[in-house]
């Protein structure tokens, strides 16, 4: 059976710390879905479609990956891919409380889907898109937090 992982987010937008999960999370799957979702509780800056097209083109030449854009529950998208795994990140422990509540309310949905989660590498560990989009508003440099077609889109947007 193939082991098919979603990587679930609002990915808005996508940052060099999601990447580098995403890189390191196709070496362990034999597919992993980036799940764009559409049904966020945050308002979005980019809009679905910017963000799957932004994701897609930071992660071209990656074999084993598919960008799609969800608006359903996340255990029925799982369902729906054939996905046995949820991949979510941990940077620090002030992502644990919301993590560890969501893991458990997806268990208690689909018990047969299995929540893992994969740590940033040290260098991307304080990188969030929040932050990125925080910085860009005030005219920082963002390039050193997410690729080039994403700075792009995003300096065009504001
Ligand atoms: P959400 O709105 O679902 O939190 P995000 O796009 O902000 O969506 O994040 C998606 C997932 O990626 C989450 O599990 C988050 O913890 C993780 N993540 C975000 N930034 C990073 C990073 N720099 N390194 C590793 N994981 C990250």
């Amino acid at each position: 059976m193939k082991k098919i992982a979603i990587y679930p987010g609002s990915f808005d937008p996508i940052t060099n710390g999601h990447i580098d999960l995403i890189k390191r999370a196709c070496k362990l799957f034999d597919s992993v879905i980036i799940g764009v979702s559409q049904n966020s509780k945050k308002i979005a800056f980019l809009n679905i479609e910017d963000r799957i097209c932004a994701a897609k083109t930071a992660l071209k030449g990656i074999d084993n990956i598919q960008v799609l854009g969800f608006d359903t529950l996340l255990v029925d998208f799982a369902k729906t891919q054939n996905a046995q795994i949820i991949l979510r990140g941990l940077r620090a422990v002030s992502d644990f409380e919301y993590e560890f509540q969501l893991s458990g309310m997806n268990k208690h949905l689909n018990p047969d889907i299995e929540t893992l989660f994969m740590a940033p590498a040290e260098q991307y560990a304080n990188i969030s898109s929040s932050l990125v989009r925080e910085i860009l508003s005030l005219n920082g440099d963002i390039s050193a937090f997410v690729p080039a077609n994403v700075e792009a889109l995003l300096k065009d947007k504001i």
